[in-house]
Order: structure tokens, then C-alpha cells, then sequence
């Protein structure tokens, strides 16, 4: 059916039949466009144009490598950039000089640390590389490990073989996959050349931001929560602060979840999908385990109010690790203030405390002590590093008559949580599943992994409580 006359107009991304064509294309598995189509629009910003770049993406929305693109402004093949790698790791590459002497201050403290190691040429030796890498970085300042496991875990290397040691060619398309001399015919699945793309383009797209894109949505929603992103987004598309045409482009769609994934799990939580919307007079919500990213955009948790009622929020951020004192001050208030973003008037209170939950919790005032729900994103309370300053946390959450969510970026995570849970005689109201309102931008995942990408709080659980003695069974 080859046509001759000239090709039909193309819709342009602003117009109302992109709109159409996004919701009538849009799965839960895929609420974006599977096309490039929003490419040229990302490009139009600094991120693609090769001026300079608008704002410098935050340190800590940085920490993300990507093996083919600069280390700080993620441009690269997608917008035909040429790149140079550090000379000395030959790990890091840059678009500019300008941006390897930005990146230096960092990238200084692991670049000699790993330079002498041997790159992996195979499935097997990634394993063991992983362990030459922490072996090598041994000492060194813990800024230095983020970068250096971020650089060697995304290393080019070939997908098919994992052999990083050969010269590569990269996917035209996607820019993200790459294949040795022996594997040069080989291509990979269309849904990870999409996402490939994609994880490029959203970095581009907080490139041209300076921070992700976070944000709630502005009306109470006319019915319960619905069963995920399609439908959310189907009622929801109209009622953001920015232009719609820039929720039909797949990189702003992404992060949009990605932020709104957290609130939206404790509305499902706290019964939103109901058909009755659930009542509450001060509702309570602890973040269990938080990382400083999570203070991004803190009126994202506003989307509570789009499908409960409730005269206030009230949401206490607790972790060891939390740094109170920046980057982002508007974001990273220590006392309680109310917060109006948005024109919505009703009272939000955020209250951030650094370090472990059981030592934190008594010491909080009477109003912020219970909680309505417990979310712990992503703790990887499973981790062996981590498990043993969880194990007092978790004891105090089960003792709490409280729901309490966990999330992981895979199934290994939520499942793994699952198991430390369950040894703690957690009483499960769901166990481990994939999370229907998880985010919808992807990361690859380190070498071996099942899927080739995993996701802000893909998996979830909820725990409330400790299952009671199996009868006959006397306490101890
Ligand atoms: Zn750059
Ligand atoms: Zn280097
Ligand atoms: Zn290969
Ligand atoms: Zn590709």
C-alpha cells in the first residue's frame, strides 16, 4: 500500500488531536505516547538546542548516570551530541569541557580509585567487578561512592553480553542500548528501546527544569480513586497547573507520577478507592525512612485532598538521612507551617526530623504522634547493611495499631521486605504486588537484573499490625 502523493500533515504536540491520540494509545502499562513524536519538543529546550543548559540539574537529582549520555546535562545521542570520556577512568563522559570541570569536584574524589580496575568483558565478571568496585573505594568520602557505583553500574557495555571491554554500537533509535562486534545484529525488545529513551528524555527534560517535574492535581476529584494511571490521568488531565499538551508528552507524564506516586498510594491505603470518600479531621501521615529527594515538591501531597476529606494534613518526614537544610529551603522546613500552594486553603503542616524512627517518635508533640498511615518508600529495611538499624523500627511500627506501606523499586525489594516483615510477625493486609500508581519513569537496572528497568514504588505491601499466636500457642 505504498503511497506516492505527498505524506499527510503531521498533528503538531499542541493540538487537540495529540491529545486524543494520547489517551486513545494510553495503557496503565503505558499512559504516554509509544512514539517519538515528543522528542522534537523536548529538544526544543536548552536540553536539546546545545546552548548551554537552562538550569543545571540539583545535585541531587543528578545522581542518575547514564552510559551513553554527559554526566552532567544528560545530552548525547538522542540530541547529536558528541561526547568525550574522562581520560583518566575512561568511565565518565562529558558533552563539554565546561561540564568535565563541573563534574571534576565530584568525580575527582573516585576517578583515580577507578581507573586501574578491570572492566567486566562478561555476565559472570560484572558480579565480581561489583565487588573490585567497593573493594577500591574502601576509605574514600561517601560522596564518592554514589558516583563511582553509579558510573561503573552503568557502564557501556554490550546488552546482550554484557561485555564492556569491545567496541559498542549503540542503538540508532533509543541511544541507550548498546552491542558488541559479536551481538551487531542483534536489537532489543521495542518496549525497552521506549524506555531507553524515555529515562534519557526525562533527565533532558529536569536538565531544562533544574528539578523534576512535581506537582498535585488543583480540584477534588468527582469519584473514588480510580484502578490506575489510564483512568487517573483520563479524569485528572485538565486539572494541573500546567498546559495539558504538556501532560500529553510522555517525559512530563513520567515524572508527574512518579511524584504523585507516593501521595496516591497512601489515598489507596487510607480507602480512596472507595465509593464513600473516607473522613478525617486531622489526618496524620509519617514517611518512615526518607531520603532527602522525597522533599522534593512537598505540595505534591496535596493530591490527598483531591480524594479524601480532611480539615488538615499533617505530614512528618523521619530518616536518618534526612538534610534538613537544603538544597531547597522553601521545601525543607524543620517547624510547622502551613502551606498554600495552588489557592487550596486547606492547612498543610510539614514537620521534618533526621534520624531513626523509634528514637524520633516519642519525642514528637501529641498532634503529630499517630499517624493514619505509615509510609516507608523504598526502605530497604531487607538490606544487609541496613537491617539491623531497621529491625527496632519496624518492632514500633507493629506495635502501632497503624497501616504501614512499604515499597521497593522491583519485586526482589517488596519481596524481600516481605520476608523481614513477616519474620516479625507482621499480619499482612496486601502482600507484595505491583502498584498500580507506580511511577512511570524508568531507570535501568544494574547488569542481571529480571527487568531491564525498574520503577519509583513499583511494588507495595501493607502491614497493620502483628498476626495473632497461632491457637493453642502460649506467649512468651
Ligand atoms: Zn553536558
Ligand atoms: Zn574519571
Ligand atoms: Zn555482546
Ligand atoms: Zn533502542
Amino acid at each position: 500500500m505504498a503511497s506516492t502523493g505527498p505524506a499527510p500533515p503531521q498533528p503538531t504536540l499542541d493540538s487537540p488531536e495529540m491529545l486524543l491520540l494520547r489517551s486513545e494509545t494510553a495503557t496503565d502499562e503505558k499512559p504516554w505516547l509509544p512514539s517519538e513524536v515528543w522528542l522534537p519538543q523536548c529538544k526544543r529546550g536548552a536540553w536539546g538546542s546545545g546552548v548551554g543548559v537552562g538550569a543545571p540539574i540539583k545535585a541531587l537529582f543528578n545522581v542518575g548516570r547514564l552510559p551513553h549520555s554527559c554526566a552532567v546535562c544528560k545530552r548525547g545521542g538522542l540530541t547529536g551530541t558528541k561526547l568525550t570520556q574522562c581520560s583518566r577512568c575512561k568511565l565518565a563522559r562529558y558533552c563539554c569541557k565546561a561540564h568535565a570541570k563541573a563534574h571534576w569536584a565530584t568525580h575527582k574524589l573516585c576517578c583515580a580509585r577507578l581507573s586501574g580496575l578491570r572492566k567486566p568483558d562478561s555476565r559472570e565478571a560484572w558480579a565480581r567487578s561489583l565487588v573490585d568496585v567497593r573493594l577500591a573505594l574502601a576509605g574514600a568520602e561517601p560522596e564518592a561512592h554514589e558516583d563511582a557505583t553509579q558510573l561503573w553500574i552503568h557502564m557501556p557495555r554490550c546488552a546482550v553480553c554484557q561485555d564492556a571491554t569491545r567496541p559498542l554500537k549503540r542503538c540508532a533509535r533509543c541511544q541507550g542500548a548498546a552491542f558488541c562486534p559479536d551481538h551487531a545484529d542483534a536489537t532489543h525488545a521495542a518496549a525497552d528501546c521506549d524506555a531507553a529513551m524515555l529515562e534519557v528524555a526525562c533527565f533532558g527534560m529536569i536538565s531544562d527544569m533544574g528539578a523534576p517535574l512535581a506537582i498535585a492535581s488543583q480540584s477534588k476529584a468527582r469519584g473514588p480513586l480510580p484502578s490506575g494511571w489510564k483512568a487517573y490521568l483520563d479524569m485528572k488531565i485538565w486539572d494541573f497547573e500546567v498546559p495539558e499538551y504538556i501532560l500529553a508528552l510522555a517525559p512530563p507524564t513520567a515524572m508527574l507520577t512518579e511524584g504523585l506516586s507516593l501521595p496516591l498510594l497512601a489515598v489507596r491505603f487510607l480507602g480512596g478507592a472507595r465509593e464513600t470518600r473516607p473522613r478525617f479531621g486531622s489526618l496524620v501521615v509519617h514517611v518512615v525512612g526518607a531520603a532527602t529527594p522525597e522533599l522534593v515538591a512537598l505540595h505534591r501531597f496535596r493530591e490527598l485532598f483531591a480524594w479524601l476529606d480532611a480539615r488538615e494534613l499533617r505530614l512528618v518526614f523521619v530518616g536518618p538521612d534526612l538534610r534538613l537544610d537544603g538544597p531547597d529551603p522553601e521545601d525543607t522546613k524543620e517547624v510547622l507551617q502551613p502551606g498554600e500552594p495552588g489557592g487550596d486553603k486547606t492547612p498543610f503542616y510539614f514537620s521534618g526530623h533526621r534520624g531513626a524512627y523509634h528514637d524520633v517518635r516519642p519525642t514528637l508533640p501529641d498532634d503529630l504522634k499517630t499517624p493514619q498511615i505509615v509510609l516507608a518508600q523504598h526502605s530497604g529495611c531487607h538490606d544487609l547493611s541496613l537491617v539491623h538499624s531497621w529491625r527496632p523500627t519496624l518492632d514500633l511500627l507493629l506495635d502501632m495499631d497503624v497501616p504501614c506501606v512499604f515499597t521497593g523499586y522491583n519485586e526482589f525489594e517488596a519481596n524481600a521486605d516481605a520476608a523481614i516483615l513477616d519474620d516479625r510477625g507482621a499480619n499482612f493486609l496486601a502482600p507484595p504486588h505491583l502498584n498500580p500508581f507506580r511511577g512511570l519513569r524508568p531507570y535501568s537496572e544494574v547488569p542481571g537484573a529480571k527487568t531491564p528497568f525498574y520503577y519509583v514504588n513499583q511494588y507495595a505491601l501493607c502491614v497493620h499490625g502483628r498476626r495473632p499466636p497461632p491457637a493453642g500457642e502460649s506467649a512468651s
